[in-house]
This record gives C-alpha cells, structure tokens and sequence, in this order.
C-alpha cells in the first residue's frame, strides 16, 4: 500500500515511524525547504514517552532532554501557589516526563525516519487534495508535483491544514483570546537553580518557565488580547521585559539571554472538535485534527498517540480503509476533544483578570492535593494506552490541567 503523508512535523514524523515498524512504506511531504529550526520546546509528559519507547526513539530523547521531578507555580508576587509533583506522575505511569528543545525532537524524528528509510521530501507544499474520477485523493504541490496514494495522511498542522480543508470543509482554528511569546534562553551560566518547571500566574498574564539544563531554558509568556489589540511589533524582547519587569526572578533573567531574533509571538488558536477525520482516503492526525490550547499541555502527546493507534488500527483490521478511520476515531476523538476542552477550561482560569477570580483560583491552586492532582492526570493522560499504573477510563472532568483548577 502507498502512503503518502502532508506535514514532517511531530505527528507526520511520528506517524511515517509507527507505520515503517508495521512494515509499510509511507514517504513524507514537508512544505518547508529545510529542518525548522524555529520554535521553543515542548514537554513530553509520561504517555509521550511510551509510545516514544515503542518507537525506539526514547534513549535519544532522554540523551537530549531534560528530566523535570517538579512543577512549581508561583503568582505573580513568587507567592508560593502549590504545585504538581512530577516524580510522582512519572512513577504513577510508568514512564519519564521529559522537556526538549522542539528542534532537537525535530531532529531525532528526522534521524529515525533517515534510519528507517523513509523518505522525507522537503520543499513539497501542498496546495489542494481533490478526488480524481476514481475517487481516490491526489495531493498537489507548490512546485508542480501531484502524488495520488492509497492512504494520503494530513499532518498539516493546526494553522492552514490543506487536508483539513479537503476532510472538514471550512473548520478554521478559533483565536482563543491571548498571545504567547515563545523562547529559548542560552545562559553562560546556570539560569535557574534545579530542572523544575515554573509556572507564574497573574491576571491576564502568565509566565512558564521550562529548563532542559540549567543553562538552557525555554519559556513561554502569554497574555489575554483581544485579537483586534494583536498588531505587529518591532522588538518583542522589549515588549515581553516590559509586561513582566514586576515579575520575581528568574523571569527577566531569562528573557535578557534570549537573543531576540529567537523570540517568537503567536496568536493562539485551536480547533472545535471535527464531526470527521476522514473522507475517501485521506485521514487527519495530530494538530490538522484535533489541536487543543497550549494549556492542555498535551498537542505534541496527543501526535504521538495518534502514531502509535494508527498502526495498531491498520494491522487489526480486516476490512478496507473506512474501517482503518471508524476505529481510529472511535479510540481517538473522546480524549482528544476533552483534553482540547480541558485546555480552554485552564486558559478560562489562567487569562481572567477579575481579582476575585484570580484570588479564588489562586486559593483552589494552593489547596489542591497533589495526590489527587496526580491520580486525575495519570488516568486522563493514560487513557486508552497499555501502561502501568494507569485505570483505562478518563475521569467526568476530563483527567487534563483544566479539570484541576477549573474556576467555573
Ligand atoms: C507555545 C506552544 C507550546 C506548546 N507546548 C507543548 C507542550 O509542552 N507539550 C505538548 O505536548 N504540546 C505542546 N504544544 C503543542 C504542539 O506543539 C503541537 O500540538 C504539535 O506540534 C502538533 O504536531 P503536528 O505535527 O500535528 O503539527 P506541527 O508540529 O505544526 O507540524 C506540521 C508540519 O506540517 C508542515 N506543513 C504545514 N502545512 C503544510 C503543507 N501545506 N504542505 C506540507 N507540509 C505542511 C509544517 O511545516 C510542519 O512541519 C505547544 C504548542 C504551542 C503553540
């Protein structure tokens, strides 16, 4: 069988992997003409980095990444707001959390895919998916070249996904109301004492700090904006030292050894949940399908989840491609549009600027139970995976950060 994928991104890379394994032969279009070397990081939380261990690729990461015990949050005065005791989801789930640089993952997919003999061709931006007479999907590139598969995979991602727009007709991502700024600090020396995450709350603010080394750091700010107030501007270090210059150390710290052209803002979008991920041969994976918020904490998981169910739905079936999607979304859609919801839930909370809002927030953030913190994300992020220590079912709330500092 023929598979063609749109998108080298964390979830086309991770899909063309599982699939390889299974013993298919999928070739990735990437529209970019080279590895992106933009973008901060992401943390790979426990489920994350089992199906990185079923691909063979979780020694890389760690070699890379990494090992956060502790995630501490703070309000905008370093009062002390709780936090989630990530040694203990770890050992919950049986699996490592780990936090990477997005172009040192990029990389490891990349080497994988170069080692498995998966072709990755770059410079391949699709314009349009149509169906031929047939009713089979072609793809059609910038550049003049068409691919015509038996299985075309959208991994697009969540912005402008062409086989989205094929699949769903007309579903545009939904500016969910703040900015963040993205970065990556390259200290000369240690920028923060130990690898914990912190995670400052304002009103309307928030400032995450990620460490992989003491030494190197990736951070995201975020502020609520309406999407009107969203206008370009000429120096965005400035504008970040600037909101947060009240803020407790290490903030500015970090900001200050960002160089600035390694400093990015993004509008923030995600999308309502789809009513298909499919239509004739063609089906949608990670971000093109079902990206959440930033808040969920989850996108990158989520691609990666989808690899691996993917190829386990292609070997167990014994019809045709139609029965492939109908039990990939079966085990897919829930927990992705409710931890897409959790997301939207958390940034509710994260980005109001009532005080008394924020005051009860804070209070429910300092009275939380790790313990149960820890129980409800483990069952929410193991959901539907074969790994240890977790209850396959995902809690009423939805088992994400939202469902544990809901304000609603
Ligand atoms: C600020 C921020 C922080 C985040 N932090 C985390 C985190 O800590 N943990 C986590 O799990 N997730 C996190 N995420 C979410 C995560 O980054 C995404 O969910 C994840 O990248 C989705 O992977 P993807 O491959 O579907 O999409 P992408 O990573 O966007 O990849 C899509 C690929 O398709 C290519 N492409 C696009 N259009 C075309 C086209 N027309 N033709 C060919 N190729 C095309 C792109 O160039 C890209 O390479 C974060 C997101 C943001 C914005």
């Amino acid at each position: 069988m023929e598979i063609g994928i749109l998108g080298g991104g964390i979830a086309g890379l991770s899909v063309a992997l599982a699939l390889r394994k299974q013993g298919y032969n999928p070739r990735v279009y990437e529209r970019r003409t080279e590895p992106a070397t933009m973008g901060a990081g992401v943390t790979l939380w426990p489920n994350a980095s089992f199906v990185l261990e079923e691909l063979g690729l979780l020694q890389d990461i760690a070699a890379i990444g990494g090992r956060p015990l502790t995630m501490r949050r703070k309000d905008a005065m370093g009062n002390a707001l709780g936090g989630l005791d990530i040694a203990l989801l770890d050992r919950t789930m049986g699996y490592p959390t780990y936090t990477v640089l997005r172009r040192h993952l990029q990389e490891v997919l990349l080497d994988h895919a170069a080692r498995a003999g998966i072709p990755v061709e770059f410079g391949h931006r699709a314009v349009a998916v149509e169906l031929d007479a047939n009713g089979r999907a072609v793809a059609y590139f910038e550049n003049g070249a068409s691919i015509r598969p038996d299985l075309l995979i959208g991994a697009d991602g969540r912005m402008g996904s062409v086989a989205r727009k094929f699949v769903a007709g007309d579903n545009t991502p939904v500016y969910q109301g703040f900015v963040n700024w993205i970065g990556v600090a390259q200290g000369q020396h240690a920028l923060v004492d130990d690898i914990a995450i912190q995670d400052f709350w304002g009103a309307g603010e928030r400032f995450g700090c990620v460490p992989i080394r003491p030494e190197l750091v990736y951070w995201a700010a975020a502020q609520a904006r309406p999407f009107s107030e969203v206008t370009p501007t000429a120096d965005l270090r400035k504008e970040v030292e600037k909101l947060f210059a009240q803020w407790p150390e290490p903030i500015l710290a970090i900001v200050r050894a960002t160089p600035e052209n390694a400093i990015r803002r993004i509008a923030v979008h995600d999308l309502e949940p789809l009513h298909t991920w499919s239509r004739a041969n063609v089906l949608l994976v990670g971000d093109a399908a079902h990206a959440p918020l930033p808040t969920s904490g989850q996108g990158a998981c989520q691609a990666l989840e989808d690899a691996w169910h993917l190829a386990r739905c292609l070997d167990g079936a014994s019809g045709g491609l139609d029965d492939v999607f109908q039990a990939f979304a079966k085990i897919r859609a829930s927990k992705t549009a409710r931890l897409a919801e959790q997301g939207r839930v958390f940034a509710r909370g994260l980005f109001a600027t009532d005080p008394e809002t924020c005051r009860i927030r804070n209070e429910r953030a300092r009275a939380s139970n790790p313990m149960h913190d820890v129980q409800v994300l483990a069952a929410g992020w193991g959901q539907g995976l074969p790994m240890p220590g977790c209850t396959d079912g995902m809690p009423a709330q939805g088992g994400g950060f939202g469902s544990l500092y809901r304000i609603e």
